[in-house]
């Protein structure tokens, strides 16, 4: 059908934004090997003092704008204790942690973190409240029931007052009936429009909790939404201290993004050629024909593609900044300066964006076969819970790291490949999509996802068919070489000169 047609003549590459000193460790091609030599396939790689600065990146949009306030890591974006334990060695009065389960919370305590420091956020269970609340941590109220548990809890111990924000949602209502969104309904929080009976509870219990700030976390990565949220959480400030309450901090969640694609012009690329696949224009990028969310309904391209916008122009830090910047739509002015005006704190909460470029997860190339339509397997020593990329929709090549030895001629050439992994089953794929490497990988090259530090390198790990799971390690750079450990090892009193970059 597709006649004449070679997969060579046009590469689609989505290749990766790599930043130092995450390029300078990809670029240590024989340490890289080395490593995977001696811990096996998969393996992750953590550079930790990477997260130190993300977190004063965030730190100095506060900074710009005169805001106080912290950043929370949330922890589920990764499990690693190294990332934990350097955030800890942090500035207290800057940087937090949200966790989001018993075992989380357990963990940063371990990792070095005081209760002062650790938010609970999520829907919670008596255990972790009780946890939270001994421990003197702020618990970020899911729900009524959730506040009205956890004051019983209080009372039954005899614990201190418990600082509670309140996570609101449902901003869709109200104050912004007739616009238009896009966001979905969450499941969690309080509806602002029901959130009365929340200050209500709030009076009631005030011997067991004290309301120190409102919060929202909106799945999205729409600015305007979030603008509106973060609007609607100053006037519902106002309104809790008029009605006698005492909050201070605002908590906007996290959400931020990463811009995991480097050029603009390949992700623009890529997507039309995934609309014209599915057309039937052109042929499949995607094993079976995969479409994304996209259909081809009588000659149009319906539905919408379930992808993570790869390539962002404006993630992390600096959507920050501009979400801080742009006018509110109410009052029609910028948060930020409604924030300063307030003396009110800034609470953020990034995940994926406070790993970005932390860290890459590498596999090793196992077989490589050739199938009838051109396109070979390339069968890794990983599998789809090893780097879950595609799970969360997110699009970007991995970089090949040849083994060594003469490559010919022949092989050296741009070529389309699947990607498969090392399970007994059909649906193991680490990419649905085609991918273009620069040259026919071979048994022994490695092959480096990058920047998988957010929920891609361990979130999804199992242990199906007793393959093993990735062995996690944090490196630095340390004089002219890389230094490295494993995860659990890890402290940041070992490295104390940090990682020049
Ligand atoms: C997951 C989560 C975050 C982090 O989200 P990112 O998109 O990774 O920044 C922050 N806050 C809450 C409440 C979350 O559930």
């Amino acid at each position: 059908m597709w006649g004449g047609y070679s997969v060579k003549d046009a590469p689609l590459y989505l290749r990766p934004r790599v930043d130092p000193p995450l390029a300078g460790l990809l670029g240590d091609v024989p340490f890289l090997h080395s490593l995977v030599d001696a811990l096996g396939s998969p393996l992750n790689v953590l550079l930790p003092e990477v997260v130190a600065e993300n977190a004063e990146r965030f730190r100095s949009v506060h900074r710009r704008h005169h805001l106080a306030g912290r950043v929370y890591f949330a922890h589920k974006a990764n499990r690693s204790s190294a990332l934990v334990r350097r955030l800890a060695a942090c500035d207290p009065a800057a940087v937090g942690i949200d966790v989001a389960s018993l075992e989380e919370l357990r963990h940063a305590v371990s990792c070095g973190f005081t209760g002062d420091r650790i938010m609970a956020t999520g829907p919670k269970d008596a255990e972790f409240l009780w946890l939270a609340a001994r421990l003197g941590a702020t618990v970020n109220l899911d729900s009524p029931g959730e506040l009205e548990q956890l004051a019983g809890i209080v009372r039954a111990y005899g614990l201190g007052k418990v600082d509670v924000l309140a996570r609101l949602s449902g901003f869709e209502d109200g104050h912004a009936a007739g616009t238009r969104l896009l966001s979905r309904r969450s499941r969690f929080g309080t509806p602002v429009g029901e959130a009365d009976a929340l200050w209500e509870a709030v009076e009631r219990y005030a011997d067991a909790v004290e309301l120190t700030g409102v919060a929202y976390h909106l799945d999205t990565t729409a600015l305007e939404e979030k603008a509106r949220a973060l609007e609607r959480c100053v006037l519902v400030m106002d309104e809790c201290r008029a009605r006698g309450l005492a909050p201070r901090a605002v908590d906007v969640g996290g959400g931020f993004g990463v811009g995991y694609v480097d050029d603009a012009g390949e992700w623009e690329r890529w997507t039309t050629a995934l609309s014209e696949a599915v057309l039937g224009v052109r042929p499949p990028l995607t094993w079976r024909g995969h479409g994304y969310g996209l259909r081809n309904e009588g000659g149009t391209v319906r539905g919408s593609a379930a992808l993570y916008p790869a390539h962002r122009p404006v993630a992390g830090p600096d959507y920050l900044e501009e979400l801080l910047a742009r006018p509110t739509p109410v009052l029609g002015r910028s948060p930020a300066t409604l924030l300063l005006e307030h003396l009110h704190d800034l609470y953020v909460e990034p995940g994926r964006a406070l790993v970005d470029q932390c860290g890459l997860s590498l596999a090793r190339v196992l077989d490589v076969r050739h199938t009838g339509d051109g396109r070979p397997l390339v069968r890794l020593g990983m599998n789809a819970g090893d780097v879950s990329l595609e799970e969360h929709g997110v699009l970007v090549d991995p970089v090949l790291l040849p083994r060594g030895g003469p490559v010919t001629e022949a092989d050296d050439e741009p070529v389309g490949v699947h990607l498969v992994g090392n399970l007994c089953l059909e649906a193991d794929l680490i990419t649905r999509r085609l991918v273009f490497l620069p040259r026919l990988p071979r048994a022994g090259d490695l092959l480096a996802f990058v920047n998988t530090a957010g929920y891609a390198m361990d979130f999804h790990a199992h242990r199906a068919q007793r393959q093993p799971v990735a062995r996690t390690v944090a490196a630095g750079r340390e004089g002219g070489s890389w230094r490295w450990c494993l995860d659990e090892d890890y402290w940041p009193v070992s490295y104390p000169q940090g990682v020049p970059s």
